[in-house]
Parts: C-alpha cells; sequence; structure tokens
C-alpha cells in the first residue's frame, strides 16, 4: 500500500474515530452500535471496530441494556463525562483565564489572574496557571490525571509541535519553551499555540457543519491578524505564521511601519495607527475618544473610523481572494467595543468585494465572545489528543 494512501486511510479513521465519540456524546445512554451506523451510513463492522477501540480507550463505556422501542434490547453507550473534559487557558498581557470545558465546547467552570504578565518571568506565569488549573479541579472535584489535557493560547509566533513561544511582543518573551515549564508540574499534556488561531478554532466550532467549512477569523484592536480553519483544522502554513496580515504591503509609499517597512496593514488599522491620525487634530489617549467625537458629530474623527472600516473592507476582499471561505468572522476591539463599526464594514464591502465571491460567504460576529479562546485552546487539546492517544487497530 502506498504511504499516501495508507495516510488518508489513517486520516479518515481518525476522523470517525472522533465524530462517533461526538456522537455518542451528543446522544449520552440513548444511543447503540446500530443507531450509530444508521446515523453516519458506515458499516456495522466499522462502527463496532471503533466503538471497542473507545471503550479501551476509557472515553466511553456500555451501559446496562435498555430497551429500545418494540421488545427489542440494544447496548447502549455512554461517555465517560470525567475523561472527557480539557483545560482552556487564555494568557493576555493583563490577565490569565482558565477553565474546564467539555467535548462540546461548555464552560463548565473558570478562574481568572490579573497580573501584568509581560512584567514577569514565564516561570512565574506557568505557576500562576498552574494555581488556576488545580483551583478549578479541586472545585470540580475531579483528579488532575483525568483531564485530557491543556491547551493555551498566547499571543506571538508559536511553535506549537515544541510548545515553544518564538515571539511575543505583548509578553515580551522570545524563545521560551513555555509548555514544558507547566509539563514539568503537571501529569498532563500542554498544546501551545496563537491565540487568534485557537480563537479562529473555538469560534469555527460554534457553526453546524465546521468540519466541511473553511472559517477566516478577522480581527481588528491593538493588532491586526487572522486565521484560517480549514475543515476542523488549523491552518498553519510552513512556520505557523500563516495568517499574519498586520505586516502585508497595503501602500509601498505608505507610513512607515514599526516592522520598518512602509505601508503595512497594520498603519492603516490598529487603535495605535488611529492614535496616530487623531492626534493631528487634537491631543486623543484613548480610541474610544475618536469614537465619542464621532457620535459628537466632528467630521475628523467619522473620517477617521470610516478610513479604518474602509481598510477592514479591504482586507476581506483580500483574504476572501486569498482563501475562498464560506464564512469570516470579523473580531477584535474596534468591533467589539464598537457596535457601529461592524455594520460599517459590511456596507463598505459591496463596494469592495470581487463580484465572483459576492454572496459565496457569511460576514459574521465572534459568537462566543471572550470564551472563544479558551473554547479553541480546549478543542485544540482534545483534538491532537484524539489524533495521537487513540490507537488504532
Ligand atoms: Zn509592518
Amino acid at each position: 500500500m502506498g504511504d499516501r494512501l495508507k495516510h488518508d486511510q489513517e486520516f479518515i479513521k481518525k476522523k470517525n474515530q472522533i465524530l462517533i465519540l461526538e456522537i455518542i456524546q451528543k446522544n449520552n445512554r440513548r444511543i447503540s452500535r446500530a443507531d450509530i451506523a444508521k446515523m453516519t451510513k458506515m458499516s456495522p463492522a466499522s462502527v463496532g471496530r471503533i466503538v471497542n477501540t473507545l471503550i479501551e480507550t476509557g472515553l466511553i463505556k456500555e451501559t446496562d441494556q435498555q430497551s429500545s422501542g418494540v421488545g427489542r434490547k440494544a447496548t447502549m453507550l455512554e461517555c465517560d463525562v470525567q475523561s472527557l473534559l480539557a483545560i482552556g487557558v487564555e494568557v493576555d498581557r493583563n490577565v490569565i483565564k482558565a477553565a474546564i470545558v467539555d467535548l462540546d465546547g461548555r464552560i463548565i467552570t473558570e478562574a481568572e489572574k490579573k497580573a501584568d504578565n509581560s512584567a514577569n518571568c514565564p516561570e512565574t506565569v506557568a505557576s500562576r496557571i498552574i494555581d488556576l488549573i488545580r483551583q478549578l479541579a479541586d472545585g470540580q472535584k475531579v483528579e488532575l490525571n483525568k483531564f485530557i489535557g491543556i491547551g493555551i493560547g498566547i499571543p506571538g509566533i508559536i511553535n506549537p509541535d515544541t510548545g515553544e513561544v518564538i515571539i511575543s511582543a505583548q509578553l515580551k518573551w522570545k524563545n521560551e519553551r513555555f509548555a514544558s515549564l507547566i509539563e514539568d508540574k503537571l501529569p498532563l499534556p500542554v498544546v501551545l499555540d496563537n491565540d487568534l488561531k485557537v480563537k479562529a478554532l473555538g469560534e469555527s466550532s460554534y457553526w453546524p457543519k465546521s468540519d466541511e467549512t473553511k472559517t477566516v477569523l478577522v480581527s481588528v484592536g491593538s493588532g491586526v491578524g487572522s486565521a484560517l480553519v480549514d475543515e476542523g483544522e488549523i491552518y498553519r502554513g510552513a512556520n505557523n505564521i500563516a495568517g499574519e496580515i498586520g505586516h502585508s504591503t497595503v501602500n509601498p509609499d505608505g507610513m512607515l511601519c514599526e516592522c520598518g517597512k512602509r505601508g503595512c496593514l497594520q498603519t492603516y488599522i490598529t487603535d495605535l495607527s488611529l492614535l496616530q491620525e487623531a492626534n493631528q487634530v487634537r491631543p486623543v489617549h484613548h480610541v474610544e475618544d475618536i469614537f465619542e467625537a464621532m457620535r459628537n458629530g466632528e467630521t475628523w474623527a467619522y473620517n477617521i473610523i470610516e478610513r479604518a472600516c474602509t481598510y477592514i473592507a479591504v482586507t476581506i476582499n483580500n483574504v476572501v481572494c486569498t482563501y475562498n471561505p464560506d464564512r469570516i468572522i470579523l473580531t477584535g476591539n474596534f468591533i467589539e467595543h464598537h457596535s457601529d463599526t461592524f455594520e460599517m464594514v459590511r456596507a463598505k464591502m459591496k463596494d469592495f468585494i470581487w463580484e465572483p465571491f459576492s454572496g459565496t460567504f457569511d460576514l459574521s460576529r465572534s459568537k462566543l465572545g471572550e470564551n472563544s479562546v479558551r473554547i479553541g485552546a480546549a478543542k485544540l487539546v482534545l483534538q491532537q489528543r484524539l489524533k495521537q492517544g487513540l490507537p488504532l487497530d
């Protein structure tokens, strides 16, 4: 058998394992092997094999025989709820948030610690995360080794294979093997990834058929970024930097960017660039002040916001031309904190989306709000655990 074919078959087998696990979780104690075969149109033999694998790994178990309709008895299946919980963590400059998340992406319980993480070494931040996780596990009376693993979203360029933060401007870290700081202290695998990438994974999982569709998340606020989730998988590119559109060139003669190049996208739409423009008119310290001035009918303020929305619409067109997605999720502080901006961008899109793409995708706001990084991080660790951990027969 060719390597490629073998690889494809193993991939399908893993996908089917996850699919069946999810079906059982959603129909806990009300579903039999035969029901699953009917629902998935898989052969009873294949379903039986996968169910047995899931039982061997302790993720599901058989329940007592129950009547299923007319006098027939069938063995029902149920998930071991405690073995299907993951921990999702978000590390931002000013806060660490942690949550216990179930297979369905629901937050069971959560905790947070406010602190200036950029002023602390990674070891201190790691020990704060460990404290939060112990606190959550104690509160739920779940032993730590029962969890599937810990997923962590961090701003910056991350190597998810080594659990290393290559560079994080927000946290002021460089080349830190952060995942191992936690793995050394807790009996759980840690998966580390870029915050926007896991956020995109979390948001995409909110929508039906997320593993058959392409979702792009575009975030605008203190920075600009994007992330593609392609049929349930984060698209990474060669170095996990795919989607870092902040330094894509919009105008080679434009303003100088902090990276040293001219006319990067982030010189048009980040908070800092809006403030720089506003300060040409009068001293302004917060983006909120520009919105306030716009609401008071001041033209300069409207012009700044309107131009930012134009460039966001341009960005969406560029992203759509690159990836041809089913859905764009527009998020970030510029959108979340100012309700008019989403509709302004939507109105602009008529002028900027290339015609063949019009009507081919949905534009949506975030559905999970401030939970999305933690839910996505938990989803990621679950995905990885299921890929690595389930034995293939
Ligand atoms: Zn730049």
